[in-house]
């Protein structure tokens, strides 16, 4: 590689025979440049790309050691031999002090030194600048890393520290320095709070990589402390022999935040923030175990919400979480510290009632929640009224394990449904029978249509006044082949539940409305055959679209089908209920509203619904000749759908004395087993034929 040198000097005889003896040199090549002022060889040096200059300091435009200041000014790494003669010796010693790498003597330019010591001061100018430039990079390097850097030597003190291991250990380096390592980096055993030996102590005695045991605690020199991570190795000279160690650690304080904070998502329900079914098995788990070794109970609340869904659906699910969270909170409130709410999910929770010495605790609980809940909940402007059915199981009398209680507390809170919602229920052995007889039922319902098992019977409506058949009223049987005939009400709920009283509901309405068309054409008339419609089929979108097509496929007239529908049904959606019967009303469909009297009617809402009939539930029927109630509710009922034009039907009819009753308080309709039970399609249509025998009605 050639190197470029500049000679500075005004004397052409001295620049001549350095150039001579540079080029003849076997270290060569050198390229050679002269400048004769100082100016000529600042600017040359501004240009770059010179390796070495060499100067006489006694130039035209400056003088001494003003011109070498300048020289090195210009470049500082480009090396500099001065010129001199022996009587300038001092002023070389003065350039030697300020930077320069030696002088040559004038008189001497001729020596094969020269090359060689211009060669020696390029080269080793060129490992000085890439050792600095390594240096600083592995110092910039250190100080930019989060992490801390401290090195030792042989025996443990400090010659080392980056600018993160100042700031953690609030040792600066240059107070650090030859300092124990066990002083500038104390470290302590988390838990024990017991000092600890700095694992550079054992990396300088066994010359092998350590890393730190978990839990350490670094201890600030203001006595801040921080929980680190770390680890240390030996360090060897040239000769493999240890020289030092270095020690890595960083602070692990946030990583340690995460770490608590992702085990708490683990284990709470991100909505409401209350612990999630982990946590939840866990504490039953742990509060079985106390409750065994101190003889107590424990008691598991299962709850849903009653009307959640509805609410969800119609205000959208934003609300629905709002209201979810609101629930939480009050949840929160009706227990103690040492108890546990959960939300399982949906608008299912769980609380865990502990310590619970009398089994009045969780009922204590169980009241405290449902005031809590009832006050009405202000979400978005909404004033929204939710309730809860609650099932309770305990612990010992009802299971041994977590999961047998909340499975338990689950079939108590469907009782609770049952009984009307909005109440808490213990659970009972029964219940289980009872939901496995429901699970068996369930699964025979799923092929009784296809099976054929279904029939239609027919109980008569009469006219109180002359003893005539007004109608039908279709009520369903389930024959089935092992259990024989089985009544609606043990298994129409379950077909709601599961949502197979749709289809059976459309097989009743064809079946009904195809015998009424059938009796007709055989010349038998009864005004009208009346068909129970439940809640789930109702609320369909398609169900007046399903009435019409089976009224068209079975030639029926309209007016000769009379849907039933109960109170509680009309009245939960009154608002939606309007606007369904009103569209079955302009068919030319009959309405009556089943039941009347165990739901709680709006009397607004009564009147407005297009209704033709209102059909008194049989228990007001039966309570006319007891003595606490005389029948005033059916006097009531009966003035009522007068004055709103409606008809009224008295269900359940079974003694001669209600019959009478129900005359003078001039009742149109009524039906019961007094007059005729429900009949199998022939038998009606002989009665049809006969009507009902006149000697009843005297
Ligand atoms: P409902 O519509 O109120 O029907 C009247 C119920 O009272 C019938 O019970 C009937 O047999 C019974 N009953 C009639 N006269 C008397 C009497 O003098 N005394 C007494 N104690 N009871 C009498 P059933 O057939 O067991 O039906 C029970 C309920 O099941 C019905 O009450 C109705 O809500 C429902 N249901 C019946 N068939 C269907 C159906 O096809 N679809 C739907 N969704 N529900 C139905
Ligand atoms: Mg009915
Ligand atoms: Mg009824």
């Amino acid at each position: 590689m050639t190197n470029r040198v500049l000679i500075v000097t005004a004397d052409p005889d001295d620049a001549r025979a350095l150039e001579l003896a540079l080029r003849k040199a076997k270290d060569g090549p050198f390229d050679i440049e002269w400048a004769a002022r100082l100016s000529d060889a600042l600017a040359r040096l501004r240009a770059g790309g010179i390796d070495a200059i060499l100067a006489d300091l006694s130039l035209p435009d400056s003088q001494g050691i003003e011109t070498f200041d300048q020289l090195f000014a210009t470049n500082p790494q480009t090396p500099i031999l001065t010129l001199s003669a022996v009587e300038d010796d001092a002023l070389a010693t003065e350039a030697v002090q300020r930077g320069a790498q030696g002088a040559l003597s004038k008189g001497h330019f001729g020596s094969s030194l020269v090359p060689q010591s211009l060669r020696n001061i390029i080269q080793r100018k060129a490992v000085e600048e890439s050792l600095y430039l390594e240096k600083t990079r592995a110092e910039i390097t250190l100080n930019s890393i989060s992490d801390a850097v401290i090195g030792t030597d042989m025996s443990g003190n400090v010659d080392y520290l980056n600018v993160a291991a100042e700031h953690m250990t609030g040792w600066t380096r240059e107070e650090a320095r030859g300092h124990p390592i066990s002083e500038v980096m104390q470290i302590i055993n988390g838990t024990t709070r017991e000092s600890e030996r700095n694992p550079v102590e054992l990396v300088l005695q066994l010359d092998k990589p350590m890393g730190l045991t978990a839990g350490t605690v670094l201890i600030r020199r203001d006595g801040k402390e921080a929980p680190i991570e770390d680890s240390a190795a030996p360090i060897h000279d040239l000769n493999g022999q240890i020289a030092g160690a270095v020690i890595v650690f960083h602070d692990i304080t946030a990583a340690q935040a995460m770490r608590v904070k992702m085990t708490h998502l683990a284990h709470h329900d991100f909505l409401t923030d209350l612990p999630n079914r982990v946590l939840l098995n866990d504490r039953i788990t742990q509060a079985i175990a106390l409750a065994k070794r101190r003889g107590t109970h424990v008691a598991v609340l299962f709850l849903d919400l009653d009307n959640f869904k509805r609410i969800n659906d119609s205000l959208g699910h934003e609300t629905g979480d709002k209201l979810l969270q609101s629930v939480a909170l009050r949840l929160s409130a009706c227990v103690r510290g040492s108890d546990t709410v959960s939300r399982l999910g949906g608008d299912e929770f769980v609380v865990l009632v502990t310590e619970d010495k009398y089994a009045e605790d969780a009922v204590v609980t169980a009241d405290k929640i449902l005031a809590a809940l009832a006050a009405p909940h202000a979400i978005d402007k909404h004033e929204l009224h939710v309730t809860t059915s609650i099932g309770i199981s305990s612990y010992p009398a009802d299971g041994g394990d977590t999961e047998t209680l909340i499975k338990n507390a689950d079939t108590a809170m469907y009782h609770a449904k049952e009984m009307g919602r909005d109440n808490y229920q213990f659970f009972k052995r029964e219940m289980n029978v009872r939901a496995v007889e429901r699970q068996v039922i369930e699964s025979h319902l799923r092929h009784a249509l296809e099976r054929q098992e279904f029939v239609l019977h027919y109980q008569p409506k009469v006219n109180l006044a002359t003893g005539a058949i007004t109608g039908a009223e279709a009520l369903l049987r389930w024959v089935h082949p092992e259990w024989g005939v089985v009544l609606p009400e043990r298994f129409v709920p379950i077909a709601e539940d599961c949502g197979l009283i749709v289809p059976i509901g459309r097989w009743v309405l064809r079946e009904a409305c195809a015998q009424a068309r059938r009796w007709e054409d055989a010349g038998l008339k009864p005004a009208s055959i009346a068909v129970n419609i439940s809640a789930l089929e109702f609320r369909r979108e398609d169900f007046v679209e399903g009435v019409r097509a089976i009224l068209s496929e079975t030639a029926l007239e309209p007016r000769c089908l009379q849907l039933e529908i109960t109170e509680s049904v009309l009245m939960h959606h009154a608002a939606s209920s309007t606007a369904i019967l009103q569209q079955l009303k302009d068919m030319g469909v009959q309405l009556a509203v089943d039941d009347f009297g165990t739901g709680y009617s709006s009397l607004s809402y009564l009147h407005l619904f297009p209704i033709d009939v209102l059909k008194i539930d049989g228990s007001f029927v039966q309570d006319i000749d007891s003595i606490n109630n005389n029948g005033s509710i059916v006097s009531a009922v009966i003035a009522m759908g007068t004055s709103l034009k409606q008809r009224v039907i008295a269900e359940g009819v079974e003694k001669p004395g209600q019959l009478a009753f129900l005359k003078a308080q001039h009742c149109e309709e009524g039906q019961g087993y007094f007059f005729s039970r429900p009949l199998v399609a022939e038998e009606f249509a002989a009665l049809l034929a006969t009507g009902i025998p006149e000697a009843a009605f005297d």
